[in-house]
């Protein structure tokens, strides 16, 4: 149990829409592979091996496809963060477990209903198998009315209310505080256009936060000071980072995201510990969301300085033991 005491997973990374990898981006990943060969990584398959694993994940693997889901492992809890379509892999996974006996349970929060955040759902496993128990939470009142009229027949030919498993939800306007098993939960409403919530879980010492899809329009510490107090010394901080700064000021202006540069600038002031960049642009190759994730890292050399602050790009199936940092 220990070593599952606070432990993070990403499911779904990508942003507005699941994008998996096309054939050219396939063949550019290739030629990238080829070029680093040298004769002497493939003499035998061990070196083949060393080979492969050494390789970066924009050449080597895939940064992730499925739109955004987060999963979070509690003392013994089940924690989801949006139902994009990582959740679908998710449901995949926990099915080799009690949700496959129909003993499952998890508590899932919905940050808003946006499709890339919601559409997972007709697609897991587990909430068609009688017996498992779901609890969905929302800043978001009509909730359930907007899951159910996702599934109405004109879209989907499963309604969502057939689902056998035990569904409940909770309006999170009618609650101060929340707290599962030792684990407090709060919220905080994003600027993003339909209203986004972010998600902060403390336990034992530690913290998670979830906020994507979410504008900072003012930036500088003043416009900032609730998102800094909301992010105040958190472990790990999944952050909407889809743009790259100047697309966010220049041409994207309320579309409802943000920027590396910012979360670093934010988590630096509220000392955070490691800022994971999220929400990945669909157009942008593995190859460019690469590219700005070093152009980040450069920046936060700059401006971090004396700071231990780490960031990070979210790559599907990466997982963070909070424990151990
Ligand atoms: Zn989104
Ligand atoms: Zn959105």
């Amino acid at each position: 149990m220990a070593e599952k005491d606070f432990e993070i997973t990403f499911r779904g990374v990508r942003g507005s829409i699941p994008t998996p990898i096309t054939p050219e981006k396939m063949k550019e990943k290739m030629l990238a592979v080829v070029e680093r060969i040298e004769p002497s990584d493939i003499q035998n398959e061990d070196s083949r091996n060393a080979f492969v694993n050494s390789l970066p994940v924009e050449v080597g693997g895939i940064i992730g496809g499925n739109s955004s889901c987060v999963q979070a492992s509690v003392a013994g809890k089940n924690f989801v963060f949006d139902c994009g379509s990582g959740l679908r892999e998710l449901g995949l996974h926990w099915m080799g477990q009690e949700f496959g006996k129909g003993g499952g349970e998890a508590h899932i929060f919905v940050s808003h209903t946006h499709y890339d955040h919601i559409l997972g759902i007709p697609f897991f496993v587990p909430f068609y198998i009688k017996g498992n128990r779901f609890k969905f939470y929302g800043g978001h009142d009509d909730l359930e009315d907007r899951l159910a009229g996702h599934q109405r027949p004109e879209f989907f030919p499963v309604p969502f209310s057939i689902f056998p498993s035990e569904i409940s939800f909770t309006d999170l306007n009618e609650v101060s505080d929340l707290t599962i098993g030792d684990t407090k939960i709060s919220w905080k409403k994003n600027y993003h256009p339909g209203g986004s919530y972010a998600f902060r879980i403390d336990y034992n010492g530690k913290s998670f936060i979830y906020a994507t899809d979410s504008e900072y329009k003012n930036i500088g510490p003043q416009a900032l000071q609730s998102v800094i107090d909301f992010f105040k010394d958190a472990d790990l901080v999944v952050f909407d980072a889809q743009y790259t700064f100047m697309e966010g000021i220049e041409f994207k202006e309320d579309w409802g995201h943000s920027s590396a540069f910012i979360g670093i600038d934010i988590a630096l002031e509220a000392n955070v510990r490691q800022l994971a960049l999220y929400h990945h642009e669909p157009t942008y190759s593995d190859f460019k969301i690469m590219d700005v994730f070093q152009l980040a890292e450069k920046y936060l050399k700059k401006v971090g300085k004396g700071s231990n602050l780490e960031v990070f790009v979210a790559c599907e199936g990466k997982t963070v033991d909070l424990n151990a940092s």
